[in-house]
C-alpha cells in the first residue's frame, strides 16, 4: 500500500515520502517524493521536470550509492542545462533547423542548440512543473506525474496530454511509462534523461563500465550532431558494443563519428518499429561494484551519449563535481530528427490514438 507521510519523515521501506525540494522560479512549491522497495532500493523524484533526482541501489556486498547525477534542490534544475534525470519532451533530442512539414504545414520551433532544437526547445517539459499523485499498484510505489503542454508550445502542435508513471519495483527495477494523447496531429518523442554512474555519483568517469548493446546498426550525424539519413552497421567500428566492451576502449580512437561526438552521442538502431513487448536494450556492468543495470524498453531507439559536454563546473548533489565523462545516458526513444528523416519509424501522434512506451532499468550484482 502506497503511504503518503507527513513532510520531513524519514523513508520507510516500500513506502512514499513527501518532502519539501524548494521554489521554482514563480515561487510555486516544489517536492521531492522519495519511493523505497523492500530491499531498501530508494528512487527520489522530483515534481520539478519529473527529473529523477537520485537512486540508490546496493552494490556486492549490499552497500547502497547513488548512482545517477543531480542536485540537491530545485535550484539546480531550475538553472541546469544538462537535463539530469529530467523528462524530457515534447521532442527528446535534436530536430534539425528547428522546424518540420506534417501535411504541407512548416512548424518552426524555439532553437536552442545551434540552428536546431534540443529536448523540446528553451522550455522543454524538464522545466514544467508537472502534476503529482503517488499510486499504490502491484508492482509497487508509483508516482504518476502529469503535464499539459499547450498547442504551440516551443512551435509544437496540438495540446497534448502527458502522463509518465515512474515504479520502483521490489525486484529493484525503476520503470517508466509514458502516455500522451492530443487533439491535433502533432510529433512527439519522450525520454528520461538519466546521468548513471555505477560506481557512484561523483565519483569519477565510466569509462570502466561494460557496456553491451544488442544493435547492428548506428544513425551517423553531421557536425550539428542531426543524423544524416544513413544506418550503419556497428561491425568494424567503435559502436559495436555488441559484445560487453568498456566505455572507453575505443572512445578516442581516430574515428570521424567519435570525433564529431566529442565522444559517443549517438542514436542506436534496437528495431524499426514500436513493440508492445519490452526487450533488452543495453546491459551494463561496473566491475568494481558488481552494479548491473539492464535497460529494456518498447521503444525503437536509443541515444547512448557519454557526457562529452559535462565540464565540472556545475556542484550536483552533495557540493560533488561532475567533470567530462563522469556519467552515461542511455536515452530510449525514437530516432533523433525522426520529424525529417522519411525513412525513420514515425513520431507522429493523431487525435485519438494513445502514444505510450515503456522503459524498465533493472538493477542486480555481479560477483
Ligand atoms: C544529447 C547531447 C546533449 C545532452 C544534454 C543528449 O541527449 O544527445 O548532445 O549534450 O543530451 O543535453
Amino acid at each position: 500500500m502506497t503511504t503518503l507521510a507527513p513532510l520531513g519523515a524519514t523513508p520507510q521501506p516500500g513506502s512514499t515520502t513527501k518532502k519539501s525540494f524548494g521554489k521554482a522560479a514563480d515561487g510555486q512549491p516544489v517536492d521531492l517524493y522519495v519511493l523505497t522497495n523492500k530491499s531498501g532500493t530508494e528512487a527520489s523524484i522530483t515534481n520539478f521536470g519529473g527529473a529523477l533526482v537520485s537512486l540508490k541501489v546496493p552494490d556486492r556486498s549490499g552497500k547502497l550509492a547513488d548512482v545517477v547525477l543531480g542536485y540537491d534542490n530545485v535550484d539546480g534544475y531550475v538553472k541546469g542545462t544538462s537535463y539530469f534525470g529530467a523528462l524530457v519532451g515534447r521532442y527528446g533530442n535534436r530536430i534539425g533547423h528547428a522546424q518540420f512539414v506534417l501535411d504541407g504545414k512548416t512548424y518552426t520551433l524555439a532553437k536552442n542548440n545551434g540552428e536546431n532544437c534540443l529536448h523540446g526547445g528553451v522550455k522543454g517539459f524538464n522545466k514544467a512543473l508537472w502534476t503529482a499523485k503517488t499510486l499504490s499498484t502491484k508492482d509497487g510505489q508509483s508516482l504518476e506525474l502529469s503535464y499539459f503542454s499547450k498547442d504551440g508550445e516551443e512551435g509544437f502542435p496540438g495540446n497534448l496530454t502527458v502522463n509518465v508513471i515512474y515504479t520502483l519495483t521490489d525486484a529493484n527495477a525503476l520503470k517508466i511509462e509514458y502516455s500522451a494523447t492530443t487533439d491535433k496531429k502533432t510529433v512527439v518523442n519522450l525520454t528520461n534523461h538519466a546521468y548513471f554512474n555505477l560506481a557512484g555519483q561523483g565519483s569519477g568517469d565510466i569509462l570502466g563500465h561494460l557496456l553491451m548493446i544488442p544493435a547492428e546498426q548506428f544513425t551517423p550525424v553531421d557536425a550539428g550532431l542531426i543524423p544524416t539519413g544513413e544506418f550503419r552497421d556497428v561491425m568494424d567500428t567503435p559502436f559495436d558494443f555488441r559484445k560487453p566492451t568498456a566505455i572507453g576502449a575505443r572512445i578516442d580512437q581516430a574515428d570521424g563519428q567519435l570525433k564529431l561526438g566529442g565522444g559517443y552521442d549517438h542514436n542506436f538502431v534496437l528495431r524499426m518499429t514500436m513493440d508492445r513487448v519490452e526487450t533488452l536494450a543495453a546491459r551494463v556492468v561496473e566491475p568494481t561494484s558488481g552494479r548491473v543495470m539492464e535497460v529494456w524498453t518498447t521503444e525503437p531507439g536509443m541515444q547512448f551519449y557519454t557526457g562529452n559536454f559535462l565540464d565540472g563546473k556545475a556542484l550536483g548533489k552533495g557540493g560533488l563535481s561532475y567533470p567530462r565523462r563522469s556519467a552515461f545516458c542511455l536515452e530510449t526513444q525514437h530516432f533523433p530528427d525522426s520529424p525529417n528523416q522519411p525513412k525513420f519509424p514515425s513520431v507522429v501522434l493523431n487525435p485519438g490514438d494513445r502514444y505510450h512506451t515503456i522503459t524498465t532499468y533493472k538493477f542486480s550484482v555481479e560477483k
